[in-house]
């Protein structure tokens, strides 16, 4: 038995197999072999029905535009998709353990060499279709792994670090849990990983070798550890701490219909963060009292394209219709820095979490920023429904996110599309310069909701996703705690609610300080709704003070 530590950055604990993630699966990668040949024969299957259907497609819009000799050429790809040579070579490897993509383009060099080498320049003229065809199955196969990042079976997975993107399309039923390398509690990945209540490690470097790939453990997300080979008193172990689990959520699960008041019945109502419409499920489970926080961005992560306004429309209704009236805050577009998105085709910069992230880009591609306002305000006819704007640092970006607004409303109006004019308009508060500014931001906006994973972030000087920073990243820091003083000052005296979204909201120590500042809401985890609303009904709001903020 060898005991790894590192940093739990998500509760709970699980048993199972190790399974290593690997990024690329690139036709020389996979070269080395080791895939799932009945996984690998599946996805195989599914890129030609794909590439079949594709060239179907195309033969007909040939066909309708030019004859029949248009869809000769598409009639003779969908053969060569048969080809028997081919499809020999491809499942060979394949049962060999090599992936779909190798397979796919062993075949194609294969059936090209022959072609070639009979010197016909007709036959020469079909190696180039064969290398079309491949080309063809290779997008769809990229495609598909790209969709979902599957596994055989239940797994720890682990990982050098996972991006947003990889994180969110992860087969969730089959992660039992997360270990990775590097990482850190705060990056997004970690956030996902409470979200979704799945436990998670991160920080366990390079002792977490890809030889352990299969290996038996036991991962706990409160001790940080990931015990291998786990012998009879670990399992106990583990044992005890899921019997510990239960009955503290059998405890919490009495806090159900309960009112998120203390002791002497000052309200603070707790919501939840979600990032997909498939997490409001765990939200009702645990009686949140709205979404403070709907990350948007990552339907963009999870697609391959620009994700249309009916698209968007959809998601945002379920989750609006779903809250039944309940408010629902949908935050806009924040990619950039650590959320990358290939089909963006974003410059790469010195400094991502500095450059051009979240509402700059949106301001920057107007056409795409109004596609989602669009699909937003359609949903605000179904539900409860606010919108809340990333990484605000001017008074003109509110102005000219308003203005954006105003534009959407007015062509649904124009197209007699249902919308709330009324839907408020947020503006998060992340970067010490919109705490400075916050009079001027409180007069224009309609909440504040403060983003403190950013704040810390920027305040502090100190990168949220490097592991190793942890004795630097304190949320907790009277620098970041004063700020909240300010921004809450602001916006009480302007009139407007403020609430907490950042992952210091679920700090239970640091409800006496929230009260104690007049914060009106908090949003956290759908799994820390009812612990939190458990602390806080113990607390009275006369033994509340703002000491943290002094030392
Ligand atoms: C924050 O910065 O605190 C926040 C809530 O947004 P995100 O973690 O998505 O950047
Ligand atoms: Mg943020």
């Amino acid at each position: 038995m060898t005991v790894l530590q590192g940093h739990g950055v998500s509760q709970g604990a699980a048993h199972g197999p190790l399974y290593f993630f690997r990024r690329s699966a690139s036709p020389q990668e996979a070269a080395h072999g080791g895939c799932d040949p009945e996984e690998e024969g599946k996805r195989l299957a599914c890129a030609r029905d794909a590439a079949a259907q594709e060239l179907l497609e195309l033969a007909g819009t040939a066909e309708a535009a030019a004859g029949k000799s248009g869809a000769a050429l598409f009639e003779a790809h969908a053969m060569l998709l048969e080809d028997e040579d081919a499809v020999a070579t491809a499942d060979a490897l394949i049962a060999q353990g090599h992936s779909a993509e190798y397979a796919v383009a062993q075949a194609a060099k294969t059936v090209s060499a022959l072609l070639s080498n009979t010197g016909s320049p007709e036959l020469l003229a079909r190696a180039a279709d064969v290398q079309d065809v491949a080309d063809r199955l290779q997008r769809l196969l990229s495609g598909a792994r790209e969709a979902l990042l599957s596994f055989p079976h239940p797994v720890i997975l682990c990982a050098e670090d996972l991006s947003p993107s990889e994180t969110i399309r992860l087969d969730k039923r089959r992660i039992l849990a997360i270990a990775t390398r590097g990482g850190s509690a705060s990056s997004h990945t970690a956030i996902l990983a409470r979200t979704l209540g799945i436990p998670a490690v991160c920080g366990l470097g390079g002792a977490l070798d890809e030889s352990l790939h299969g290996r038996e453990a036991v991962l706990s997300g409160d001790t940080g550890q990931l015990i291998l080979d786990p012998d009879q008193a670990a399992m106990r172990i583990l044992e005890e701490s899921l019997a510990r689990r239960a009955s503290h959520q059998a405890k919490y699960r009495s806090m159900i219909g309960l009112d998120d008041r203390t002791l002497d019945g000052r309200p603070l109502p707790i919501c939840c963060n979600i990032a997909s419409p498939e997490d409001v499920s765990a939200v009702l489970h645990n009686d949140g009292r709205g979404i403070g926080l709907f990350r948007s961005e990552f339907l963009y992560l999870a697609s391959q394209d620009y994700p249309q306004e009916d698209v968007q429309f959809h998601a945002y209704r379920q989750v609006a219709a779903a809250m039944d009236g309940k408010r629902v805050v949908i935050r806009t577009l924040d990619i950039g820095a650590d959320k990358q998105i290939d089909y963006f085709h974003l410059h790469p910069e010195e400094n991502p979490a500095l450059g051009m992230r979240a509402v700059r880009l949106c301001l920057a591609q107007p056409q795409m920023f109004n596609t989602q306002l669009r699909a937003l305000y359609r949903a605000s006819a179904y539900g409860n429904l606010a919108i809340l704007l990333p990484m605000i640092t001017s008074v003109w970006e509110l102005q000219a996110c308003r203005q954006a607004c105003r534009r959407a409303m007015e062509e649904l109006a124009e197209q007699g599309i249902p919308f709330n004019p009324d839907t408020q308009l947020g503006v998060t508060i992340e970067t010490p310069a919109a705490v400075m500014m916050a009079p001027e931001l409180a007069r224009e906006a309609d909440f504040f909701s403060v983003g403190t994973n950013d704040l810390t972030q920027y305040t502090l000087a100190c990168d949220r996703q490097c592991a190793g920073l942890e004795p630097y990243f304190n949320p907790r820091h009277p620098a970041v705690l004063r700020q909240l003083k300010l921004a809450a000052d602001a916006a009480h005296q302007a009139g407007i609610p403020i609430g907490i979204c950042g992952e210091l909201a679920a700090d239970p120590d640091l409800l006496p300080t929230f009260l104690a500042l007049g914060i009106d809401e908090l949003s956290v985890a759908p799994s820390s709704v009812l612990p939190l609303r458990a602390a806080l009904r113990e607390i009275n709001t006369a033994d509340c003070d703002l000491r943290l903020l002094a030392e």
